[in-house]
């Protein structure tokens, strides 16, 4: 396959070609006889995207759930509608905030209010929490002892479930969903390239991902964080990433056990990403690693809240931070009123990290976060706030380096990818060049996605090609 006319990102040549999944030649290039060759018409041609933090799983689950928060859901009444779902069996619902309910987390009883009936297992915005109403709880409790997890007060059980959803998962033996309609979604965005940070990823998940990957399902090149059990499954058709760390504020590891689990990461020669989204998570993660000593590829997911010592600090142990612009877009305002005020320079920090020379990189946080890359280097460009107000202005990037945050290598995040031949043929084609691009950073200017060297994105507005599109030539 040859792109001809392209503006080619780091190259002074205009066409490139793709052999297998390669980049075979950049430069001048006439065409061989009988081969697919592609008018870029002057766009820019980009390293595929990489999204470094997503739950695919997630993601893909949410298709098949109720929304239940701000913005869709603001109130008790809307909530009610929300759920009012046709149906039998399990109803999923997700988003939950409880400032819906005026601050308050409902229980079980408050649940039944609302859906009586079916079993109703409702998840915080944070992705910690699953509230249950009665026939959930019976349900699951019919099946299975109850877990740590599961909140008791007074002898009896509130519903509210903590950071078990591995239990759930188990307990209602659900397969894991099908990644095709989010994965071509993603490619329609440029995304060719995916980093899962699930902490529960494990040894028949990175199973399931191989077969997505296998069945054609799933075109983008996979990098698995999670568990350190991960290491011991067969790395066919993803790559192991970290051992995912997720802390929580109020019910922090001891410490001994936390270094426990770096030193084992260390073990299997593995870096560790690290979930810091309040103060305290930060402090206690830093300190963790000057205990264990660092390693090049250890990150903090989102760092949320880093004051100024935080980032020498940071910066000292030569730590990653996966970034996510876009929830100063989706949340800022809510920010704004919930995080003390002395903190409020301390917010989702890209500049500041970036001057000081900490590696960035970008993720989408999906289902959590916007899963468009493009909406996230906007906010990171903007850092406007739902409400209009800008949230740390001296933090906005340049467009250039907000682009820059999903070019990084996922296993080397120091490393910018680049089109040059021998790299994956990987690539996200624009509609127009840079220049114009910069200043609009809209997914819609994506034209063509190719991934492992197959086309398998092309906007609708295209004329077909000769060849049919097929991701499953993807090794
Ligand atoms: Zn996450």
């Amino acid at each position: 396959m040859l792109i001809r006319n392209a503006e080619i990102r780091d190259s002074p040549g205009r066409d490139l070609r793709i052999e297998g999944a390669r980049i075979a030649a950049v430069g001048t290039l006439a065409p061989h006889p009988g081969e697919t060759v592609i008018d870029a018409k002057g766009g820019l041609l980009l390293p595929g995207l990489h999204d470094h933090h997503i739950h695919l799983a997630g993601l893909a689950a949410r298709q098949a759930s109720v929304s239940c928060g701000p913005p869709a859901v603001r109130d008790a009444d809307e909530l009610a509608r929300a759920l009012q779902v046709p149906g039998s069996g399990w109803l999923r619902a997700i988003d939950f905030h409880e400032s819906v309910l005026g601050g308050a987390l409902p229980d079980a009883a408050m649940l039944d209010s609302l859906v009586p009936q079916r079993p109703l297992r409702l998840q915080h915005r944070t992705g910690r929490m699953w509230l249950l109403n009665t026939p959930a709880l019976d349900a699951l409790l019919a099946m299975a002892p109850p877990p740590p997890g599961l909140e008791r007060e007074g002898g009896r059980f509130t519903g509210r479930l903590f950071d078990e959803d591995a239990w759930l998962r188990t307990t209602l033996g659900s397969v894991p969903p099908d990644f095709a309609q989010v994965a071509a979604r993603l490619a329609g965005l440029g995304v060719t390239g995916l980093t899962d940070m699930s902490p529960g990823n494990d040894a028949p998940i990175a199973r399931h991902f191989a077969q997505q990957r296998a069945a054609g399902r799933l075109p983008q090149s996979i990098v698995l964080a999670g568990s350190p059990d991960l290491a011991g499954a067969d790395p066919k058709g993803w790559q192991l990433g970290p051992v995912k760390l997720h802390l929580h504020e109020s019910a922090l590891p001891d410490f001994d056990e936390a270094l426990a689990l770096v030193r084992a990461a260390r073990t299997q020669e593995r870096c560790v990403a690290v979930h810091c989204v309040t103060e305290v998570e930060l402090v206690f993660t830093v300190a963790l690693l000057e205990a264990a000593g660092a390693m090049p590829g250890d990150r903090i997911e989102h760092a949320s809240i880093a004051s100024a010592d935080m980032v020498v600090r940071m910066r000292a142990l030569g730590l990653a931070v996966c970034v996510q612009p876009h929830f100063i877009a989706q949340r800022g305002d809510r920010y704004l009123a919930e995080v003390e005020p002395r903190h409020h320079g301390d917010l989702y920090r890209l500049r500041s990290l970036r001057d000081a020379g900490v590696v960035l990189c970008g993720g989408s946080d999906a289902p959590y976060g916007e899963p468009d890359p493009w909406k996230s280097m906007a906010a990171a460009v903007s850092r406007r706030a739902p409400n209009g107000i800008v949230i740390g202005a001296d933090e906005a990037l340049s467009p250039e380096d907000a682009l820059a945050l999903y070019l990084a290598d996922p296993l080397d995040l120091a490393r910018q990818r680049r089109i040059v031949p021998g790299a994956p043929a990987d690539l996200c084609l624009l509609d127009r060049p840079w220049r114009e691009a910069r200043a609009r950073l809209l997914g819609n200017d994506v034209r063509l996605v190719i991934a492992g060297g197959a086309l398998v994105h092309q906007r609708v507005d295209e004329p077909p090609f000769e060849r049919p599109l097929r991701a499953d030539t993807a090794a």
